[in-house]
């Protein structure tokens, strides 16, 4: 995510370093590196301008000209307008107290509405909420089924109506059901084109009118750049937004929709789609956003990634064998096996404060081969040696090699590695470790 504008801010940093003072034309030399990665990004060129604005204003000053670490003064005015650009923090979904919340859903066709529509019922869910769903897209032929799918396979009531062609209708008798029934939320699918036209403005208007949604937001792609950013415009004259959901942050995202969105709509980005999965949609966090852009990790996305890997009871057991001592091999086994997952530790790295560089070379062949090494080593092993690999001696050793295809240098080395981790888990998993595991999770 974001690859190219990360390298193209990293690479004015760059030019900024090992230079003790500065003058005026170096600062501006290392300025316009941001500009061009930003504009390279696809950023709206309004948005450019003005942050170019405050981050020169602030960059071309006498105390950041004579600091001493011109360049860590630049990545902070950066960080921090970064964080402008991107805030403010705003999640809440303002459920009311009495009667249903209606969530409007729009955007264009492909922008991901009805995947999100999945994910906030997920979000819901885990609060105790069952929401309504409402198929209003009327126009995408397999939207109504999609939906269907995504009713049964999270367990959420779909209000749905093949023959009807008003989709008011549709949401207005939505609506009365979810009154019914006692669904605290309702959210409308409503219907996407290619492109901005006048009649899914007018119908999107019309849906505004005369069923009153509490909250209107918008689904913006987040692998466009200033296409989005029209199109927005467009949505946010006919309808008054609340917020943003930004979808597709995983993939090769350049930046431009990200950064430009808010000064069009004024509205905060609510949440950001990292994944096709319905528990891929996060909170919007705009500090964690511009670390990730300046490549400095994001701490709290990478402890939600753990946690994800690993359940709360799964934890608490693996916790518990730790600080008895009982931890064994084939436990490493079976954490190696979920970290191997396909471009997991790579992700991981990335989310690491500094530990972005060694995203490629986690993800290299290189290194899931010596996974699979490892796996592989373990499972040549008797259960009686994986539970104590004290007993294997240079015959036993031998034998476990050639079962696993490896030299046995590989096996010395892996319970080396093994009886060096082993106490040191123990202490981590001592006293304290609960209150490190909850600040993790906040
Ligand atoms: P709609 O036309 O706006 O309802 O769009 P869909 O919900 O059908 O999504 C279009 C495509 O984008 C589907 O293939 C989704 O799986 C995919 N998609 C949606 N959100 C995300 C996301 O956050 N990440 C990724 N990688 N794909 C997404």
């Amino acid at each position: 995510m974001f690859d190219s504008l990360s390298d193209g801010l990293q690479s004015a940093f760059k030019s900024l370093s090992g230079k003790g003072k500065l003058t005026e034309g170096n600062m501006r030399d290392g300025l316009k590196i941001v500009e061009q990665s930003l504009l390279e990004a696809d950023v709206s060129y309004s948005v450019v301008k003005d942050f170019m604005g405050h981050v020169s204003e602030k960059a071309l000053g006498k105390r950041v000209l004579l600091s001493l670490r011109p360049q860590e003064e630049l990545v902070r005015i950066v960080y921090d307008e970064l964080v402008e650009t991107l805030g403010p923090v705003d999640s809440a979904l303002n459920l009311k107290a009495d009667g249903p919340t209606i969530i409007m859903l729009c955007g264009l066709q492909g922008s991901g509405k009805t995947t999100t529509c999945g994910k906030l019922t997920k979000l819901l869910q885990e609060q105790n909420i069952t929401p309504l769903l409402v198929a209003a897209d009327l126009q995408r032929p397999a939207a109504i089924e999609q939906l269907k799918v995504i009713g049964s396979q999270l367990g959420v009531p779909v209000h749905a109506e093949t023959d009807h062609k008003d989709p008011v209708k549709v949401c207005q008798a939505g609506v009365e059901m979810a009154r019914r029934d006692g669904n605290r939320v309702v959210i409308l699918d409503t219907a996407g084109r290619l492109a901005i036209d006048a009649e899914l403005m007018a119908e999107l208007k019309k849906i505004d009118r005369k069923v009153g949604p509490d909250q209107v937001y918008l689904v913006v792609d987040g692998m466009t750049g200033q296409d989005a950013v029209n199109s927005a415009g467009a949505f946010n004259d006919a309808l008054e937004l609340d917020g943003v959901v930004m979808t597709k942050l995983d993939g090769d995202a350049r930046g431009g929709a990200l950064l430009s969105v808010k000064q069009v709509t004024g509205v905060p980005i609510k949440f950001m789609g990292t994944g096709e999965h319905f528990d891929a949609l996060e909170p919007f966090r705009p500090e964690g956003m511009a670390s990730r852009i300046l490549q400095m990790g994001d701490m709290v996305a990478a402890a939600r990634e753990a946690h994800r890997i690993v359940d709360e009871q799964e934890r608490e057991e693996l916790e518990a064998k730790m600080a008895s001592g009982e931890f064994s091999l084939d436990d490493f086994k079976n954490m190696m096996q979920k970290v191997a997952q396909p471009g997991l530790m790579g992700r991981m790295m990335g989310l690491m404060p500094g530990m972005g560089q060694f995203k490629e070379a986690m993800e290299s062949e290189a290194a899931g081969g010596q996974l699979r090494q490892i796996i592989g080593a373990i499972n040549s092993m008797t259960p009686a040696e994986r539970k104590n690999p004290k007993l294997i001696d240079a015959t036993r050793r031998t034998r476990i090699a050639k079962g696993a295809g490896v030299q046995s240098p590989v096996i010395t080395q892996l319970i080396k590695q093994f009886d060096v981790m082993k106490p040191m888990m123990q202490a981590m998993s001592g006293k304290g470790s609960g209150d490190r595991m909850a600040m993790m999770r906040q």
